[in-house]
């Protein structure tokens, strides 16, 4: 059944988008991975797949961008076929606190991770529901649900307006027989947290999230491609709205201790 899958994974180029892109294309998904600055991570994603004998193109294109994301589209159903996979994986961090924050950068970020989202889904959802089947699934992140790592009240806000705009998303789009999901990363190993979270040297940052989390280790992308193909899949019909949280059982949410 993945053989007739086509997936469009937003910011497929590197960290936990580039394990998504891999994964469904090892399940036998054609992928789409965009990218907006890292062609060549983005073509080395490209490559991989290929050599497993998968079926792949690459795009560049701003999920910011509403003409952009949607030549992007038409550009896959062009290549590939009509789009059954939408992974919204883009997204960008700016940390700051009320002290700090700069109006116009968090406004940008907000403009990835929420708006981006609206954009994507707009553009997939007229084939979607004229085949009447699709899978939207949109990586939000722990900090949506009160995660406590210092410095992203403004990127926690970002990510909760993902989260509610999934479950939104998901009571306008399920009749016509698209499910609408998202899955919440807790701490993972990837370019946006190894560029250092407010501030702090790597050894501490990691030390200080896997004494936190139940299963004692930091995720991996891989941990988190592995939840985003469960709810890709045909077999995932009956299961949306939801929020899967996939984080190795974080303990620190604020008003639990
Ligand atoms: P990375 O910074 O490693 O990768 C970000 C990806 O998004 C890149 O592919 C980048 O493209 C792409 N991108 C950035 N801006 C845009 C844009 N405007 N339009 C299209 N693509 C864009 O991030 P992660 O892999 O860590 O994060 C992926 C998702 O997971 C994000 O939504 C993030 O918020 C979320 N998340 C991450 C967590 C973590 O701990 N890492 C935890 C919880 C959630 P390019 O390569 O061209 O720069």
């Amino acid at each position: 059944m993945w053989a007739n899958q086509v997936a469009v994974v937003t910011g497929g180029s590197r960290g936990i988008g580039r394990a998504i892109a891999l994964l469904l294309a090892s399940r036998g998904a054609a992928v789409c991975v965009t990218y907006t600055e890292r062609a060549d991570a983005a073509e080395y994603v490209a490559t991989e797949i290929r050599a497993s004998g998968g079926r792949v193109m690459v795009v560049c294109a701003d999920v910011t961008d509403v003409a952009s994301v949607q030549a992007t589209i038409e550009q896959t159903e062009t290549e590939l076929g009509p789009v059954t996979i939408l992974v919204n994986n883009a997204g960008v961090l700016y940390q700051a606190t009320l002290d700090t924050v700069d109006c116009n950068k968090f406004d940008s970020m907000r403009r990835v991770n929420a708006d981006g989202i609206v954009h994507t889904t707009r553009a997939v959802m007229a084939s979607m529901r004229a085949g009447r089947y699709g899978r939207i699934i949109n990586i939000t992140s722990v900090a949506a649900i009160g995660s406590t790592l210092a410095g992203n009240a403004f990127y926690a806000a970002t990510k909760a307006e993902a989260l509610i705009l999934t479950r939104r998303f998901a009571m306008e789009l399920g009749s016509h027989g698209i499910t609408v999901n998202a899955v919440a990363p807790g701490f993972i190993r990837t370019d946006m947290t190894r560029g250092r979270i407010h501030g702090q040297p790597w050894d501490s940052i990691e030390k200080h999230v896997r004494e936190r989390t139940i299963l004692g280790r930091i995720g991996e992308p891989d941990d988190v491609a592995n939840a985003v193909a469960f709810l890709a899949a045909p077999e995932a019909g009956w299961l949306t709205a939801q929020m899967l949280v996939v984080d190795g059982g974080r303990m620190d949410y604020l008003g639990s201790g």
